[in-house]
């Protein structure tokens, strides 16, 4: 029972939950929908609703309020100007993971904004931050919001530009930015991961070399305890051929193994240190 009302949570065929609010984070009924609209107690997503407001006419876009075509590039670097300013307002709370504005025009969803975190609690210190105060004069109107998966909620048709429902759609319809305008915003971040993966790598580095050590060690003071001379590696395969004959070849021949098998143990895990320094002294050029 539990198991079915899961699966249906937030779906179609769940009679309680609404399925828009659930998975967009905005309902055309607002607070007068027949089914729940419950509003998450933490989130890594915050909706800004109706924060971006367009250059351009929400009535008819591409115009302007007296109904004259405006240029694009115009229209753009205004969307633009505001996606960074806020950007850099919103990362001084965390990690940013997106930041998505809706080009959408019914009421619920116009210049809506969703920000993800990396960390649900960055999300809340930036919801207490954020409560009360004004963007251009208007106030900021912010509250956890339900949705997680950006693929879901956003409508394919208007990616591929052939959503005929136009800026009334209810899926989110979301504005793009150029591809510089990304990479001087979230490129900081895959800096910081990569230094941060970098240290990662050595840590583990530095553990197999003492563990390669430890190993060696153990298995050499195994030996020396029966009073037995370890062999290096190179003595080891020199002495093989040896044990073709004479008297306890038996006995020899499996303390040989004994120490064979150390030394490939330890050289396997000398290669794998090697191959992780590689690694990230291949991420260190990159930087
Ligand atoms: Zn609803
Ligand atoms: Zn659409």
């Amino acid at each position: 029972m539990a198991e079915h009302l899961a699966s249906i949570f937030g779906t179609e065929k769940d009679r309680v939950n609404c399925p828009f609010y659930f998975k967009i984070g905005a309902c055309r009924h607002g607070d007068r929908c027949s089914r729940l609209h419950t509003k998450p107690s933490i989130s890594p997503t915050l909706l800004l609703s109706n924060m971006y407001q367009r250059l351009d006419n929400a009535i008819t876009p591409g115009l302007d309020s007296q109904g004259q075509p405006m240029d694009p590039r115009q229209i753009q670097e205004h969307f633009e100007n505001f996606y960074e300013d806020l950007f850099e307002e919103l990362s001084k709370y965390g990690e940013i993971e997106s930041l998505n504005v809706c080009d959408n025009l019914a009421d619920h969803m116009v210049g809506n904004v969703y920000v993800q975190f990396r960390e649900e609690e960055h999300a809340a210190n930036a919801l207490r931050n954020l409560t009360g105060r004004f963007y251009a004069g208007r106030p900021i109107i912010v509250d956890f919001s339900p949705v997680t998966d950006f693929r879901e909620a956003t409508c394919r048709q208007y990616e591929e530009n052939t959503c005929n429902r136009g800026g009334y759609c209810n899926f989110m319809h979301l504005k793009q930015i150029s591809r510089e305008l990304r990479r001087k915003l979230f490129g900081r971040y895959r800096r910081r991961q990569r230094s941060h993966r970098i240290s990662l790598l050595k840590n583990e580095a530095e553990n197999l070399e003492a563990e390669a050590q430890v190993i060696g060690g153990t298995a050499a003071g195994a030996l020396q305890e029966e009073g037995i001379e370890v062999l290096s590696e190179k003595e080891a395969l020199s002495e093989g051929p040896k044990l073709s004959s004479g008297t306890g070849k038996g006995s020899r021949q499996m303390l040989l193994e004994r120490t064979m098998i150390t030394h490939r143990m330890v050289s396997s895990i000398m290669t794998k240190k090697n191959e992780v320094i590689d690694i990230y002294g291949f991420l260190d050029r990159g930087r």
